[in-house]
């Protein structure tokens, strides 16, 4: 069992070049690090390359982070195709680094639901088929927004070989209004994905943490692992995990105190499991 933990972007106490941060993130103890293209796709095939290079020599998993501004659910033509075109670009790039997952909002219901459900499936079926990077879509927080477990999962089964789930904690937290805390609640989830896709995308298993705050319309903001008040908490979900002895979960933590915070899963983690190893 090998969890990987890591950073969503580049950590605020490293002022090097992009391609300098895995090593970075490595000398620290992780060993994921996802790439927030999340207001646009800027990074050149050469430096894509040479932060691929350099993850790879450091032991670090690299993802993306695909742009903030996509809505592959919109009727407007305009949007739809612009849409495709970003996830297009973060989907090149990490396939110029040898990344393994491109992250993706999925985009808003709007005024018909069914409609941009089907404007998501359209996406995904012309953006399939042009690499070995997969399409990772991500459970989404507000309830204005296509990625409820249960979507994710759709979109996963219909493209086996290019979507994989990416589960974020704390937008199921926000989702369900408040019900990722307890270790069923976290049982639920991994239940659930088991039935629905096996262990097919279920062994590296990509994760997104952090505490979160919400409405009854769904997320506000995300907070950092030392607020209490807010959930989840790292070591209920990390607990379920380790005894499901789940092969390889990555977790990236979300916060403002990236670093930090993905270096106190990892501890979390470690603990758990060496408390069950010598059980
Ligand atoms: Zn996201």
């Amino acid at each position: 069992m090998k969890a990987r933990f890591g950073t969503a972007g580049i950590p605020s106490e490293y002022k090097g070049k992009t391609s300098g941060v895995a090593a970075f993130v490595a000398s620290l103890g992780l060993d994921a690090f996802e790439y927030e293209a999340v207001r646009g796709v800027r990074i050149s095939d050469e430096e894509a390359k040479t932060l691929g290079e350099q993850a790879r020599k450091h032991g670090v998993k690299l993802s993306m982070h695909a742009p903030y501004y996509v809505n592959l659910g919109s009727s407007d033509p305009k949007i739809w195709q612009e849409s495709l075109q970003r996830v297009r670009q973060a989907l090149h790039a990490t396939e110029v680094a040898g990344g393994e997952v491109v992250v993706v909002h999925p985009g808003y219901y709007g005024s018909s639901p069914n409609e941009a459900i089907a404007n998501v499936i359209k996406a995904i079926s012309s953006l399939q088929g042009q690499g070995h990077v997969k399409l990772g879509l991500e459970t989404m927080g507000r309830l204005s927004q296509i990625g409820s477990l249960e979507e994710v999962a759709d979109f996963c089964t219909s493209f086996p070989s290019f979507v994989i789930p990416v589960i974020d904690w704390a937008h199921l937290e926000a989702r369900s209004l408040g019900h990722m805390r307890s270790k069923e609640d976290v049982e639920r989830v991994l239940d659930y994905l088991d039935r629905r896709l096996g262990d097919r995308e279920m062994t590296e298993l990509h994760c997104h943490f952090s505490k979160m705050e919400f409405s009854s319309r769904g997320e506000l903001r995300h907070h950092n692992l030392d607020e209490e008040g807010f959930y989840p908490d790292f070591s209920v979900v990390a607990e379920v995990f380790v005894k499901r002895g789940h092969p390889s979960p990555t977790f990236i933590a979300e916060t403002s105190n990236t670093a930090k915070d993905a270096l106190t899963m990892k501890e979390t983690f470690s603990r758990l499991l060496d408390a069950t190893r010598t059980q």
